[in-house]
């Protein structure tokens, strides 16, 4: 159930607001800000950016891609400041909670 899993690899993204950025990719129901519940799942060692799931998408990652509207390109910046509204849990604090 909670494999982990790197969605998208942390490279640089060019964000309108923050120009280039270490980025990564947040689901659909974070991006529109109606998630409550948000994962972040960190980076491989040595990388930057995080990827952020709602609660409901981290259920089944392997579902969500960029290309079919699942997951949303962020730059690192973004991300962080879509998610300080909602509890924000890291995967594994996440995973051992919620088995
Ligand atoms: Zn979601
Ligand atoms: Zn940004």
């Amino acid at each position: 159930m909670h494999r982990r899993r790197k969605i998208a690899h942390g490279h640089l993204v060019t964000c309108r607001r923050h120009g280039k950025s270490p980025g990564g990719v947040v689901c659909r129901h974070i991006h529109d800000g109606s998630a409550r519940v948000a994962v972040r799942i960190p980076p491989p060692p040595g990388e930057e950016g995080s990827d952020y799931l709602c609660d409901r998408c981290v259920r089944h990652p392997w579902d969500l891609q960029v290309g079919n509207g699942g997951l949303v390109a962020a730059c690192m910046w973004c991300a962080r400041k879509g998610t300080q509204h909602m509890q924000v849990f890291d995967l594994d604090e996440y995973a051992r909670s919620n088995p």
